[in-house]
């Protein structure tokens, strides 16, 4: 898929809306449309990366952004204290849906270990 059809640059570029909680020049949030919990935040880097598994050595300082950036918004949340879950799906077999990468943040509940 190039990325002009890629859903999380479209939504990125402000193309297709979405509720954005967090944006700078590098990173975008907003809320996941299904959500798993009841806080469910996808937290992705502005320009695409495909997954985790493409992801090269110079992206190091971006991957950090992206766990930051989940760590304050579950402070924001209010979801800190009890504890969170922050997940990045990859590939077939990790489960990963869309092609951009992005980290889940998810809280407000009790999660279960291990996952499905
Ligand atoms: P994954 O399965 O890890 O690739 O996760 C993709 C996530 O994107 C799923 O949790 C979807 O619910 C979510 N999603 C798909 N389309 C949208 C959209 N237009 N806005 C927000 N979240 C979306």
């Amino acid at each position: 898929m190039s990325e002009a059809q890629c859903l999380f640059c479209r939504i990125a570029s402000g193309e297709i809306p979405a509720t954005v909680v967090f944006e700078d020049e590098h990173v975008l949030a907003f809320r996941d449309i299904d959500p798993k919990a009841p806080t469910h935040i996808l937290v992705i880097p502005r320009n695409h990366v495909t997954s985790l598994a493409t992801a090269q050595a110079g992206h190091g300082d971006l991957l950090g952004r992206i766990l930051l950036t989940a760590a304050e918004l579950a402070r924001a949340e209010g979801i800190a204290e009890n504890g969170y879950r922050t997940v990045l799906n990859t590939g077939a077999d990790g489960g990963q849906s869309v092609h951009h990468l992005h980290l889940h943040l998810l809280g407000g509940r009790a999660m279960g270990w291990p996952p499905g």
